[in-house]
């Protein structure tokens, strides 16, 4: 069971800025994740992931949305999701934060059953301070985000003026997707 409670602070859309307690050299980057979940408690599963988050080396969790609730994309004989989208810095690169997200992804048991199917916890990796990142493994901003609104509603409630890479407004994309999503409540996570 999720306990409910104050929401965390909002959270600046900025991009890429210096840490007060680093070295000068080096410098983290704002990230965004999305987080979904819906198998084997989806609640916990998520609330375990953004304390993985948090405690992953060169990795800190600086807020998240609250808890959402949507239908599923693709297969329709799978459960309603709960998601949430944290924000993080980090001075990992993009494919090192990525190869720590499919690694806790492991750790809580994510099995592929099928595309678009049914998982204990999906964490993708929606933004990169401002940059752009193509691999054959990864792909930044995520492909889909703006196409979906459980990425973007929670995401505009914790950086309500961000502004995407190729210089969109967030909040300019939101009066497309009402309906899809149901906001549940705040979420607490002990750190
Ligand atoms: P989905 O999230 O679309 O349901 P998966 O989580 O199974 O699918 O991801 C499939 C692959 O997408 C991952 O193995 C990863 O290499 C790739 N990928 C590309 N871009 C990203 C991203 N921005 N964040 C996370 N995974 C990504
Ligand atoms: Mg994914």
């Amino acid at each position: 069971m999720v306990m409910v409670s104050a929401d965390v602070a909002a959270h600046h859309a900025s991009a890429t800025t210096a840490a007060p307690d680093q070295p000068k050299s080096k410098t983290m980057t704002v990230c965004y994740i999305g987080l979904g979940a819906n198998l084997n408690n989806p609640a916990e599963q998520i609330v375990t992931a953004l304390q993985a988050l948090d405690k992953m080396p060169h990795c800190r969790l600086l807020s998240w949305s609250s808890l959402y609730g949507s239908k599923p994309l693709g297969p329709q004989d799978q459960p309603d999701y709960l998601n949430v989208v944290a924000a993080i810095d980090t001075d990992l690169a993009p494919e090192a934060l990525l190869d720590s997200v499919k690694q806790q992804e492991d750790s809580q048991g994510r099995v592929k059953l099928r595309h678009w199917g049914e998982r204990t916890i999906d964490l993708d990796i929606l933004l990169y301070g401002d940059e752009t990142y193509s691999s054959d493994r990864l792909t930044i901003p995520h492909k889909e985000m703006c196409n979906r609104s459980f990425v973007v509603l929670p995401l505009l409630e914790i950086a309500p003026q961000l502004i995407l890479p190729d210089g969109r407004k967030l909040a300019a994309l939101e009066p497309e997707f009402s309906g899809e999503i149901q906001r549940i409540s705040a979420l607490t996570v002990d750190l």
